[in-house]
């Protein structure tokens, strides 16, 4: 059987016309009572990366954070709470700046406890065999995925299967760069973390995307759509196509469908419209930006890989645009590289180590003055 994702048009965020849309996507998977029961504790995860105006499209947009959990309160679910471990600053004052707060005070739904880690062992990963994940994680019965449609500078795009990296609590997220350094290690510990979690639902808010110096420091760009699955490896593959990027490209799409996570190709998709039934490049013809500014080059092959001095020349790297830079230090405080791999002495701008540089771009994602790019 294959796998169905849907998409919804939706050109502004308008409450009502997300609700709507909401709900009609909702039910042609079999409506709400299919994944979740009013007695769980259910938790909404939207993509919470850091403290920014809600615009600029780098957290998911409260509405469409709202909009489910007003869906699931109608359903009679009344243990409902939100939360994201942000890459930096605290997720009370992300929630407030993006006025995701206010939605949920709005609608009684408290924030999920974030701020403590427990470690839970998961014997079955092929690649992760333990996670430091949020206390508020394991104190739920369900999960809701709500993510963002942006663009990656390690895995081309984040959506649905990287949006479960802000299970891991904190500090741990850091570290967890250094353990798997690698875009494809790095996309086999994030299947294990949704297998282990199984979230029942997911949602991608991409009404205002992020194109380019994603997920952080890109441009917001309107697509007018959002997506609704079970199968996170699917919605990210109708995702790589309204980008125009093979979904072959993102490790997380290969990966996921190895493990068995989901299924990326074409012939395994059915995305279901309000006007009918589309192929994944009807998708892309249709509703696609093909000038989308994602990352669409080929990898590095496995034996320039090996070939470390060779390779070294070819891999992407992050680089400063000094005019930019504020010396905030946030840069530095981001490496998770023992002993940093970027290094800050006032009042120049920081200077990278590439030697001892994992290419894991979290400085890049937490620059808050987008003066960090990649070449
Ligand atoms: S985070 Fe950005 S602005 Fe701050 S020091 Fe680093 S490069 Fe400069
Ligand atoms: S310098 Fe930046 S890209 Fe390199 S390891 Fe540190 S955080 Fe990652």
């Amino acid at each position: 059987m294959k796998s169905q994702v849907i998409l919804l048009k939706c050109d502004t965020y308008d409450r009502k016309k997300i609700y709507e849309e909401l709900c009609w996507g909702i039910e042609q998977l079999g409506g709400i009572c299919r994944f979740v029961r009013p007695e769980e504790k259910i938790l909404l995860k939207p993509n919470l990366l850091r403290k920014a105006e809600v615009d600029s499209a780098i957290v998911t947009h409260p509405l469409v954070v709202s909009e489910v959990g007003r869906i699931l309160k109608e359903a009679g679910c009344s243990h409902l709470f939100y939360g994201d471990s942000a890459g930096v600053g605290s997720m009370e004052r992300i929630a407030e700046a993006c006025g995701l707060a206010d939605e949920m005070e709005a609608l009684e739904i408290p924030m999920a406890d974030f701020n403590e880690s427990v470690l839970i062992s998961y014997p079955e990963g092929k690649m992760a065999r333990q996670f430091h994940i949020a206390r508020g994680i394991r104190e739920t019965d369900a999960l809701i995925n709500i993510c963002k449609m942006k663009t990656h500078q390690l895995e081309r795009m984040t959506g649905a299967v990287k949006n479960m990296y802000g299970c891991i609590q904190g500090l741990h997220k850091a570290k967890g760069h250094t353990k798997y350094s690698n875009a494809e290690s790095f996309a086999r510990m994030l299947v294990d973390l949704n297998q282990f979690i199984r979230p029942r639902l997911y949602v991608m808010d991409g009404i205002t995307a992020m194109e380019g110096n994603g997920p952080a420091s890109g441009t917001p760009v309107h697509m007018g759509v959002m997506l609704i699955s079970t199968d996170p490896v699917a919605l990210d593959s109708v995702c790589c196509a309204l980008m125009n990027l093979a979904p072959e490209l993102v490790p997380t799409n290969v990966q996921g469908e190895k493990m068995g996570l989901g299924v990326w190709r074409e012939e395994d998709i059915e995305v279901l419209t309000r006007d009918g039934r589309l192929t994944t490049t009807q998708v892309r013809e249709y509703f696609g930006k093909v000038d989308y500014d994602v990352n669409r080059g080929k990898e590095v092959r496995r034996l320039w890989r090996q070939i470390r001095w060779l390779s070294r020349h070819f891999q992407r790297k992050p680089y400063i645009v000094e005019s930019r830079c504020i010396r905030c230090g946030i840069c530095v405080e981001a490496c998770p590289v023992e002993g940093k791999a970027i290094h800050l002495n006032k009042p120049a701008a920081p200077v990278y180590d590439y030697k001892k540089c994992i290419a894991c771009f979290c400085c890049q994602e937490m620059c808050p003055k987008k003066a960090i790019q990649v070449k």
